[in-house]
């Protein structure tokens, strides 16, 4: 496998010229849209092209997904995880070449594209369990001979929204848990990856097929914002999990509260690291590092700050230079590179202009970030990351830069951390490197971080799906994955139930007739 080149692999998931870029599940539109081009970032091999979903086959995919709402929900919830278990085999069965694609698309490491698989896999295997236990709770009422009970139901079709640095996983924490739930799903990717999206649409595909299942359980949808707009002004669509930038997830939640629909935000980050003078910093440098530089800063959880206690600065930057001096910047598919190109020429040059601000603003260099040139960096995507010194009040350093940047800010006490720490308006991933248990403890207290995720003696990223995902203030609010996050997927009804023969009323109430 070693070897495999872009070509098998887009043959392996016969991936055409000019594929259509809309789908019910198991057929496909013909090609009608106008053509969105695949370009890998690697070195700007043009993968493929696919034609984006118009309005009017938009229009007949909802109503399909509508019908298809009506069987899908009548499912036992049991059988519908037996489907579940026999995609996650299907991924199983696809997951090198899917993580090979996702890497030559999206431009991670192969490592990651893998892993990225290997998180879909998992959820799979998370919602087969769950779908035997979709509890509700029953409740003792205060009228004699009556029984109150909660029952949860799905929703019906569920938009989902998906950005470009994960571009198949994100998608699978949705999907798998609303069609657990009985919900059924339509997928609008994004435009910067769409033939990882087709690829998982055609495992779908093979699975809906061999079970006789309708089409318009799981539709995709290819098309840029325009699309996503569609989609979250839809009435008949009461869900939609929307994943993307905060500037998206403001647009996306107006046009969800003017019809009052629900939706899961899942936005962006401004994650940090506070390293206390008690840390152990073999861990915390190595924390940093990955959190910092893995997925070329493009990961919602990446670490963008550190916030390290004085007594351990100078050596904390002189450790982070000697780790970043090994970093080696190139090819993704090479494993012996740790970092990738960014997605775009533009991703680099949003990078490039933010360190040109830190410099106005009077930022000090401690690893010079840059663009990269020459041999093997071709594609002008490649940057090498950069670790800058600034004053925690820059606006910059408030906003997320989806690249590999890093801030040191210094503290003196952990409550000074705390306070540095909550001010930004993004709240999705945080942690603390300490061996002090009093530390750690304060850092996860509800006067400690404010985020949805918070770790004690491990980076901001690398979540597991066991755990609800998400984060808070700007970062939207939603959770997914583990937990109990599918209530969101799901509509609670309350159900009294009278099996007396009298009709007492609550509270008292007297009312004879
Ligand atoms: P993006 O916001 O540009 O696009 C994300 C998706 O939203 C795409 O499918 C895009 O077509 C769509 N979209 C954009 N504007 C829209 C609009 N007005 N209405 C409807 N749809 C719209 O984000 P991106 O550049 O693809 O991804 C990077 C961002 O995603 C970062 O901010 C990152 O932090 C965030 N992200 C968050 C999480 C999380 O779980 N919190 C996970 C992954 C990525």
């Amino acid at each position: 496998m070693e070897k495999t080149t872009i070509q098998e692999i887009l043959d392996y998931f016969k991936l055409t010229e000019n594929h259509s870029g809309a789908s019910t599940g198991i057929k496909w539109e013909p090609g009608e849209g106008s053509i969105i081009v695949s370009k890998s970032p690697i070195n700007s091999q043009l993968l493929g092209s696919v034609h984006s979903c118009t309005e009017s086959q938009y229009e007949k995919l909802a109503e399909q997904a509508l019908l298809a709402f009506g069987h899908w929900r009548g499912l036992p919830a049991p059988k519908r995880g037996e489907i579940i278990r026999q995609i996650g085999l299907g991924l199983r069965e696809s997951k090198e070449m899917l993580g090979r694609l996702v890497s030559h698309e999206m431009g991670k490491p192969l490592q990651e594209g893998l892993g990225e698989v290997q998180e879909m896999i998992d959820i799979c295997d998370f919602a087969v369990g769950l779908s035997r236990q979709l509890y509700g709770k029953t409740m003792p009422s205060e009228r004699p001979q009556h029984q109150i009970m909660e029952q949860w139901h799905p929703l019906g079709p569920v938009g989902i929204i998906s950005a470009f640095n994960f571009p198949v996983a994100v998608w699978s924490w949705n999907a798998m848990i609303a069609w657990v739930c009985g919900n059924v799903c339509i997928w609008k990717p994004s435009e910067k990856t769409p033939l990882s999206a087709i690829a998982c649409q055609k495992i779908i595909a093979k699975i809906l097929k061999e079970n006789k299942l309708p089409e318009g359980i799981s539709s995709l949808i290819i098309g840029d914002k325009t699309l996503g707009e569609r989609l979250a002004k839809d009435k008949r669509i009461p869900l939609i999990s929307a994943t993307g930038s905060t500037k998206m997830g403001k647009a996306v939640a107006q046009h969800i509260g003017e019809r009052l629909g629900k939706c899961i935000l899942e936005l962006g980050g401004n994650n940090a690291i506070v390293i206390s003078n008690k840390a152990n910093l073999d861990l915390a440098i190595r924390a940093a590092v990955f959190g910092a530089v893995g997925t070329a800063g493009q990961r919602c959880t990446s670490t963008r700050r550190l916030i390290i206690q004085r007594d351990v600065v100078e050596e904390v930057k002189e450790r982070l230079k000697g780790a970043y001096a090994q970093l080696k910047v190139g090819d993704p598919l090479d494993e012996n590179n740790h970092i990738g190109p960014l997605i775009d020429q533009e991703a680099a040059k949003q990078f490039e202009s933010a360190i040109q601000k830190i410099k106005e603003l009077g930022g000090r260099e401690v690893i010079a970030g840059s663009i990269l040139e020459g041999e093997g960096y071709e594609s002008g995507c490649y940057v090498h990351p950069g670790v800058y010194e600034l004053d925690p009040s820059a606006e910059i350093m408030k906003e997320e830069t989806f690249a590999p940047l890093l801030y040191l800010i210094p503290y003196e006490t952990l409550e000074e951390a705390i306070a540095l720490h909550n001010n930004v308006p993004q709240g999705l991933s945080s942690a603390i490197m300490t061996q002090d248990v009093s530390e750690a403890h304060l850092f996860l207290s509800a006067i400690g971080s404010d985020c949805g995720i918070a770790n004690v003696n491990i980076g901001t990223s690398g979540a597991e799906i066991g755990g609800a995902f998400g984060g808070e203030k700007e970062t939207g609010g939603g959770r997914e994955s583990g937990s109990d996050s599918w209530k969101a997927y799901m509509r609670r009804q309350t159900n009294t139930i009278n099996f007396g023969q009298t009709l007492p009323l609550a509270q008292g109430i007297k009312f004879d007739l």
